[in-house]
């Protein structure tokens, strides 16, 4: 390994990761533990947890399954660990994340309260040069950030805003103490997938909860419950079959099988299809429908007319199920579809307003609230569940440059761009876990991160067990893939809709779909044919 390196008080590690949520922990755990490097891990937090950290939000829970949102690399972790909810909150998880980090030693290798300030390849020595807030230097032959796609906040601009002078938060930074909204007047702006999380279980404790709503959105119930012990052990007494169907399944969870056209059943076959999907509750409805729900308008519009249908018969005043319903033309399941308990009665209770806000815009902040177009609205506290610059914000917020000094912000000036979701040109030994152009947040996530992290592994292994220096994707090949993933977006409805798989959420940010839709089973294939290749589409030096 060259250990050259023009800054001699960099602390010198075969591989830097960034970041300690599911992803981060277990690339630590491959590359130290299965083949025996020296690795660095960074994380901003003060504990483990990524994701699960920041956001613990009141309402906080995971819509895929418990069984299924946890690791397979660990058949002795699978059976340890007791999920006590089908689907599990916030809570639940970090402390499985915790207990991970435990179970193989983690954190000792893992620097908190820590920020990457920079990351530079340097050319002289092939190496990557990281900098941190706390003035470490770092020189690392493999940089890889495992950052997370949705953990770069999206707070957007008012006139104004700061002379509220009331309380602020942020869903995905949330105070770790918790807050208490015991007779407070709140607001919420946003009603995505967060949101409608958070809005039932504040709406439970302020005073009054007024919520902005800028796009109305196909909410399905998520059908939680309690698991008992029996079940639990019910369900990893089957373990092998449930992962095996999770990795042969389109999204990492075997959702039930997609019928054929919506179009050519019946109305009332239809309707009994989607109820019984409706009742299985999750994404059962989303991935788990017709062939051409996501594909053809016609096909959707079935699908949206019977979750409007619902609203309406949860909402007691019409004005307001109308103004939750999303108009026709407003596809469904081209955003995330959100899972929501209890989420459309919340607009019955008393304490709850909801204003529309692309009817009478925000115009403008004040001391005590802020004022649309209509009127002025007074609250103590304020929540933003605006969402997140998705993919790239915290990439970008570390200052990576690569040969020749290029930032990866001008690498990705008109979208991100990689090959195969792991790697940009231009960007040597450098690894995105779950990055842009992968099936990342479309498949099951930590089965999204393990199938990365082990193709990183054993990229690692090869590189270095054939004492080469770099390995770095060929401009071509990102072209190629860029053109592949844009290829597969197109063919459904996806592009088309205002959302942050699109970059569409963030003003500015240039519109290119970030996900590979080809399905997780599909991507697999092709990087292991990549790998087995040695590693084809890629330069090694
Ligand atoms: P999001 O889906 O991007 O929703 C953001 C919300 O803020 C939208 O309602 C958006 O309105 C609104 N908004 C943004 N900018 C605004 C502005 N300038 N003025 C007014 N409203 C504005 O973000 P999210 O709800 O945090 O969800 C992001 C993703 O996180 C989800 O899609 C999901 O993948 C993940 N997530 C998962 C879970 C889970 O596992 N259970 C829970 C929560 C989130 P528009 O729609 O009009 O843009």
């Amino acid at each position: 390994m060259n250990q050259q390196n023009k800054t001699p008080s960099s602390q010198q590690v075969d591989a830097l990761i960034v970041g300690a949520g599911f992803a981060g922990l277990y690339m630590l755990h491959l590359l130290r533990d299965k083949l025996g490097l020296k690795v660095a891990t960074i994380e901003s937090a003060s504990g483990v947890g990524g994701t699960w950290y920041w956001n613990n939000y009141p309402g906080a829970r995971c819509d895929i399954a418990s069984h299924h949102y946890s690791f397979s690399f660990s058949k002795e972790l699978q059976q340890e660990w007791v999920w006590s909810e089908k689907y599990a909150a916030q809570d639940e998880i970090l402390r499985y994340l915790e207990y991970v980090a435990k179970r193989f030693d983690l954190s000792k290798d893992i620097q908190f309260n820590c920020r990457v300030k920079s990351a530079a390849f340097d050319e002289s020595s092939d190496r990557w040069l990281v900098t941190t807030d706390r003035g470490e230097r770092y020189s690392a032959k493999y940089f890889i950030p495992a950052v997370g796609t949705l953990s770069s906040a999206n707070i957007p601009v008012f006139k104004d805003q700061e002379s509220f002078q009331g309380d602020t938060y942020f869903t995905g930074n949330w105070p770790n103490e918790g807050v208490d909204f015991k007779g407070k007047r709140v607001a919420i702006i946003g009603t995505g997938a967060t949101a409608i999380q958070v809005i039932p279980e504040v709406a439970k404790q302020a005073a009054h909860l007024t919520v902005f709503q800028r796009t109305p959105n196909y909410a399905a119930p998520l059908q939680n419950e309690v698991l008992t012990e029996a079940e639990d052990q019910q369900l990893k007494a089957n373990y092998d079959q449930l992962r095996e169907a999770s990795w042969n399944s389109f999204a990492g969870v075997p959702f039930p099988k997609l019928k054929g056209s919506a179009l050519d059943d019946t109305q009332e076959q239809r309707l009994a299809h989607y109820e019984e999907l409706w009742q299985d509750g999750g994404f059962s409805l989303w991935i788990g429908s017709y062939q051409d729900i996501l594909y053809d308008k016609a096909a959707n519009e079935t699908l949206a007319d019977f979750i409007r249908t619902k609203i309406r018969q949860r909402v007691h005043d019409p004005k307001i199920a109308e103004m939750l319903c999303p108009p026709k033309g407003q596809t469904y399941g081209t955003k995330r579809q959100p899972c929501e308990t209890g989420y459309f009665e919340t607009y019955n209770r008393d304490n709850v307003t909801l204003v529309d806000i692309k009817r009478s815009a925000i115009k403008e902040f004040t001391s005590t609230g802020l004022r649309t177009s209509d009127q002025h609205y007074e609250f103590d506290s304020l929540i933003y569940a605006t969402g997140y610059d998705a993919f790239t914000g915290s990439l970008f917020k570390m200052d990576i440059t690569g040969r020749g000094g290029l930032p990866l912000q001008s690498h990705w000036a008109k979208g991100a761009r990689t090959y195969l979701g792991l790697s940009a040109a231009g960007f040597p030994n450098m690894f995105t876990i779950t990055g842009p152009q992968s099936p990342s947040v479309l498949f099951n996530m930590p089965l999204a991160i393990e199938m990365h992290c082990e193709w990183i592994a054993d990229c690692i292994a090869y590189i270095n067990g054939r004492g080469l220096a770099t390995i770095e994707a060929q401009a071509t090949s990102e072209d190629d893939w860029l053109a592949e993933t844009k290829q597969i977006a197109d063919a459904t409805l996806l592009p088309e809709a205002s959302s942050w798989y699109m970059g569409a959420n963030i003003p500015g940010k240039p519109r290119v779909f970030l996900v590979y839709l080809g399905g997780g089973q599909q991507y697999k294939e092709i990087i292991e044919k990549v790998a087995a290749d040695d590693y084809s589409g890629f330069r090694l030096s």
